[in-house]
């Protein structure tokens, strides 16, 4: 009967409900222990300047390969986490694996850039700046080689209490970046006086540029007003020659997406590098890679 039915789909309901909890529950206890366990680590994205084709930096993502779940996406358990102490952890311990990485990178004559992804949690902690700096040292990095990533949708829900630690940050060195551009609600009053050095077109307005005119129309205007701004402009998610193709007509700095290289841990990323990039000396003595 059409009750049984009801019934039956509630029951089933419930029970899919239940299974989103328990999956919850289980990456918020056991956060901590994958991290001792070696099981949370990074792959690292290139990130590549239109003009010149020259590898401007690499992005790092987190991955988490839990034992009887497999891969988990960092979107679902960096917004399981967040509530707790944990994000602060997850920052702690990525930080690490960059700053270390970038070291080995410097002292082979190679400066690449790492950006680093921040929960709107991290930035209200009372001592990041201070975490990064301590980092910084450690490690005997410099600041121009770490970038620091924040979603436009959390910064801009509140600027004027981010606006202080983002300005600490910024006296440090590190380069700052606002990303997934256009999603969110950006006062351009506010922009205008944030500390960034960069902002990153959404990949949902990169992805529907080709297709769709309005889409278009948004990533011009972004591009337009981050150099309006004095900002350099990435593209996020570019898959496509097309959308590539467009994208340099624009005037777009940088571009990043599946088009270039997927994220990759970092033998592949090392080997991927070896086999698709040029090695060749600037000005300066230092080294760059071009494609
Ligand atoms: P995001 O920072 O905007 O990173 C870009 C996401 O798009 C990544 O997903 C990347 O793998 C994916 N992507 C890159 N190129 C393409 C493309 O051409 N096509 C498509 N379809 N996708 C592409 P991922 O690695 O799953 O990360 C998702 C989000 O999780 C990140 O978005 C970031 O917000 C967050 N996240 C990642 N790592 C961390 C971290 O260490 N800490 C924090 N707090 N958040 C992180
Ligand atoms: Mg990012
Ligand atoms: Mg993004
Ligand atoms: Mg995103």
């Amino acid at each position: 009967t059409a009750a049984q039915a009801a019934d039956e789909s509630m029951r089933s309901y419930w029970s899919g409900m239940g299974e989103v909890f328990r999956r919850r529950f289980q990456l918020v206890t056991q956060f901590r222990r994958a991290v001792d366990q070696g099981s949370i680590t990074v792959q690292y994205q290139p990130k590549i300047s239109l003009a010149d084709r020259e590898l401007v930096g690499v992005e790092a993502l987190v991955r988490w390969t839990h034992p009887e779940l497999g891969a988990v996406p960092p979107s679902e358990f960096v917004e399981a986490i967040e509530a707790t102490g944990s994000i602060d952890l997850l920052l702690e311990h990525v930080l690490e694996i960059v700053l270390a990485q970038i070291k080995v990178w410097v002292d082979r004559g190679l400066r690449i850039a790492v950006a680093v992804n921040l929960s709107v949690r991290n930035l209200s902690a009372p001592d990041f700046p201070a975490t990064v700096a301590a980092g910084l040292e450690r490690h005997g990095v410099e600041a121009s080689l770490l970038t620091l990533e924040i979603t436009e949708s959390s910064v801009m829900a509140d600027p004027e209490r981010y606006l202080p630690v983002l300005r600490q940050l910024h006296a440090l060195g590190v380069n700052l970046s606002v990303d997934d551009f256009g999603t969110g609600y950006s006062s351009l009053a506010y922009l205008r006086r944030l500390p960034i050095d960069e902002i990153k077109i959404d990949k949902s307005f990169v992805q529907g540029m080709i297709t769709d005119l309005g889409d278009l129309a948004i990533v011009r205007a972004i591009i337009d007003l981050g150099h309006s701004l004095g900002l350099r402009v990435v593209a996020e998610g570019v898959e496509e020659e097309a959308a590539r193709d467009a994208l340099k007509t624009l005037r777009c700095d940088d571009l990043q997406g599946f088009l270039v290289s997927r994220p990759q841990p970092i033998d592949k990323l090392e080997s991927w590098m070896n086999s698709t990039m040029v090695r060749t000396r600037q000005p300066g003595g230092q080294q760059v890679l071009r494609l």
